[in-house]
């Protein structure tokens, strides 16, 4: 079965955050994660909630090796017999930390590739990872856009996210809590970097320039436990998208991903 125009699309932000990032998307026949970074067994209970089994996931794709984004993904493998793909260095990084994945589970992607009836387009990130990738996920008409972990907005990043169906989109930090909070001076440093993460104003200011006429729906993601506040992310974003013409509800749908449950299961088109 091809995903064809009118083939059924969801997708749930299972977690998200330092403490652990996972996306599910489901198109056609086809399932997988995008990353698994809580337990096995914490992916398992959340994918319960949405009413969707780990055995009948197709896949596990991997942005970067960070733990965050990792933890599950050896586990959740061996478990449900579950390919794994990631690009060449992604693998170097991640390997140690996977223990033993059977070797045809073991996938490289580089460029575009398909999975069952989903296309997934990889695309490169500014991250200090060995080779970041955010992805666009694609089935029938309708596309679906995963970026969290950037430093800044690259051009490649910016036209990859134009026009999307749904993005779940990285708010990270409010800036003045960042700098004014407990961090240490390297560990600001690192997050408000070129290869850190994006602000809610970078998000805000990016927002307006990649929002078409197709109603999306916006997940404000990876959002900061210390370093911002959910209605902060929200209220900064929705006032930029304000500023220039957008309204939320008439335009476009604006929601939050969290760190300790997952998001409903939102369907697409
Ligand atoms: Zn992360
Ligand atoms: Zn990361």
């Amino acid at each position: 079965m091809k995903c064809g125009e009118n083939m059924k699309i969801e997708v749930s932000v299972l977690a998200s955050g330092s403490s652990g990032n996972a996306l599910y998307i489901s198109g056609g026949k086809t399932k997988i994660l995008i990353d698994a970074g809580l337990s096995g067994r914490e992916i398992d209970r959340r994918l319960k909630k949405i009413g969707v089994a780990g055995d009948d996931l197709n896949a596990i794709l991997v942005t970067h090796e960070h733990l965050d984004h990792i933890k599950g993904v050896g586990v959740l493998s061996r478990k449900y017999d579950l390919p794994i793909y990631a690009n060449e260095s992604t693998w170097l990084g991640a390997e140690d930390r996977l223990g033993k994945v059977a070797e045809k589970n073991c996938r490289i992607f580089k460029g575009e590739f398909m999975i069952g009836d989903l296309g997934i387009s990889p695309f490169a990130i500014p991250h200090d990872a060995n080779e970041p990738v955010g992805f666009i996920i694609s089935c029938g008409n309708k596309r679906i856009g995963q970026a969290t972990d950037m430093g800044f907005v690259s051009p490649e990043v910016e036209t990859s996210l134009k026009g999307l169906d749904l993005l779940v989109i990285e708010a990270n930090h409010d800036l003045e809590m960042l700098m004014s909070g407990t961090y240490p001076w390297p560990l600001k440093n690192r997050i408000h970097g070129r290869k850190g993460h994006l602000s809610n104003d970078d998000t805000a200011d990016l927002l307006p320039r990649i929002i078409s006429d197709n109603f999306p729906r916006i997940l404000l993601a990876h959002l900061s436990q210390d370093n911002n506040i959910p209605a902060l992310a929200y209220i900064t974003v929705k006032n930029s998208l304000e500023d220039h013409g957008f309204t939320i509800g008439k335009d476009l749908l604006l929601d939050i991903a969290y760190r300790d449950r997952p998001t409903e299961l939102f369907e697409v088109g």
